[in-house]
């Protein structure tokens, strides 16, 4: 990897217009990696300018759908191939280890295929208009598609929304965390390689407070797509309310995991785990609050724990560590303080809690996964997002308790349930205000299933025909076959005119 990464306008890579770069350092050791250049402004304009040009000439979404498939195909083929290296960029500059990385970069490929199929088999619609008239309604691309993308999945987010907006014909400008910048830019150049023309793929790195800015106030766009924290997904919502684009914003959640006593409980505190530390907890989804009914809780919960202390931490590339440090300082920092403010407000931590004292783990923003009891439904730790390595538990009596509690937070991106009934799994579903519930499992994604949340976890949705739509518009085409002639103002008769 080069010394300096570039911004990617137009097909070529460039420097920032004033030269600017920030640094991107190894969380797992507190190393430099790599200087980013600084996206000004300017040369966010020139990338919108470049994307609106690649569409206004027709040079993409002109392509019919097939062959716009046929390069996403290729595209995925040469991905599939550098899994291996972009695996261990992702570990470099975020930290999470190398085996889930690898898992996760592996599925990528899919994504490209899956659109591109949706892509061929779009179809518009023919309304009945009556007698005399034909009306087509054709969806068509929007046109320049701005992607703002987080950190924790930096290329996995980036290819759903990536994916979907190609395959409908966009150009787009991608505008990755500061924290996690390499891949859009090499996955430009990918996608280019592959046959997707110059200026179609457009990504401008930067910090979110400057070219993250700049691009969701640009009044050039046709669309915003965010994932991240809730508080920028009402910034960049607000922005595009204000230039009337739509918006899909991908935001935070407080995921529970709710264990039924009639669950397989070794299967379910394994489960509970990967919802709970997976990414060092540090996603969106999250098994964030574990509730468990009452008569397995003290089951459940000293399993819980046994499990969560036998975690390894380590080096994230190597295969056997099983959780990675946080991203940042400021992260842990953050992580850290959310947990003394829990213990501040009564909650009890069964374990972790702390920065871990091994000298190996000195050097990066290492903290022990944490699981805390004792927490009241007023407690921050209930309703506020940690991203890190920090989960709790808490007992409930019944279904209708399980659901009141499980509803009982601003966010409504997902759940979990565990039983061996089926019956109450669909019960409790119907009655969860969540976008997506696994049952007897977590965190399973595929590119052709919804994925999007209520309440504080935003707005529309990623993956599957859903998120397609959304790169487009309807344009109703009504086509007068009557002979007869019309004229209205030669006549008082009554004519029909709507
Ligand atoms: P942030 O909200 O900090 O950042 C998200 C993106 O927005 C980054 O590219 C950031 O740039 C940019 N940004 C920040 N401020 C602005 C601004 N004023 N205008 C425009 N862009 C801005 O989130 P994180 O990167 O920390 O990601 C973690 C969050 O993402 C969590 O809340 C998590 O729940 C959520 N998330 C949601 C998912 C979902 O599917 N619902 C999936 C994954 C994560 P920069 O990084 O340079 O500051």
């Amino acid at each position: 990897m080069a010394d300096t990464l570039l911004l990617h306008i137009d097909g070529k890579d460039a420097a920032s217009s004033d030269g600017g770069t920030f640094e991107v350092r190894n969380p797992a050791t507190g190393v430099p990696l790599y200087d980013v250049a600084h996206a000004t402004a300017q040369d966010v304009a020139s990338a919108v300018a470049a994307g609106r040009a690649a569409f206004e000439d027709r040079r993409w979404h002109g392509m019919r759908p097939r062959d716009r498939a046929r390069i996403l195909n290729r595209a995925a083929g040469l991905l599939a191939d550098r899994i291996d290296e972009y695996a261990r960029l992702e570990v470099l500059q975020i930290g999470r280890t190398i085996r889930e990385m690898r898992a996760q970069l592996a599925r990528l490929p899919e994504w490209l295929e899956y659109f591109g199929a949706v892509a061929q088999s779009s179809e518009g619609t023919v309304p009945d208009f009556g007698e005399g008239y034909l009306n087509v309604v054709r969806r068509v691309p929007l046109g320049v598609a701005g992607l703002i993308t987080p950190w924790n999945h930096p290329l996995l987010i980036t290819m759903k929304k990536l994916s979907a907006a190609l395959a409908a014909g966009n150009s787009i400008v991608i505008k990755p965390s500061e924290l996690g910048p390499a891949l859009p830019c090499a996955l430009a150049a990918l996608l280019e390689e592959a046959g997707v023309p110059a200026g179609v793929v457009n990504v401008v790195t930067g910090l979110g407070g400057s070219t993250g800015r700049f691009l969701s106030e640009h009044r050039g766009l046709d669309k915003l797509d965010i994932t991240g924290g809730t508080e920028t997904g009402r910034v960049v919502a607000a922005n595009a309310g204000r230039s009337l684009i739509p918006v899909t914003a991908e935001l935070g959640g407080k995921a529970p995991v709710i264990v039924f006593a009639d669950a397989d409980i070794e299967r379910t505190v394994a489960g509970a785990l990967f919802a709970a530390f997976i990414a060092t907890g540090q996603t969106c989804v999250q098994g964030a609050r574990v509730l468990v009914q009452r008569d397995v809780y003290q089951q459940v919960v000293d399993r819980l724990v046994e499990r969560t202390r036998q975690l390894r931490l380590g080096d994230p590339l190597d295969p056997r560590t099983q959780i990675g440090p946080v991203v940042s300082r400021a992260q842990r920092d953050k992580v850290a303080q959310a947990v003394d403010r829990a213990k501040a407000q009564g909650a009890t931590v069964l374990c972790g809690g702390r920065v871990p004292d091994s000298p190996e783990l000195g050097h990066g923003w290492f903290y022990e996964p944490t699981v805390v009891g004792d927490v009241a439904s007023t407690d921050d730790l209930w309703r506020e997002e940690v991203f890190g390595p920090v989960t709790l538990v808490r007992p409930f009596d019944d279904e209708a308790d399980a659901v009141a509690q499980a509803n009982d937070c601003p966010f409504g991106l997902a759940a979990s349930i565990w039983t061996s009934d089926i019956g109450r799994a669909v019960r409790v579903t119907d009655e969860l205000d969540v976008g997506i519930v696994w049952v007897n499992d977590h965190h399973r994604i595929d590119p052709g299933s919804t994925w999007g949340g209520s309440k504080d976890s935003g707005i529309g949705s990623e993956n599957g025909w859903d998120a397609y739509r959304g790169y487009t518009r309807p344009k109703s085409v009504i086509i007068n076959s009557s002979d007869r002639p019309f004229d209205w103002f030669a006549t008082t008769d009554d004519l029909r005119y709507s």
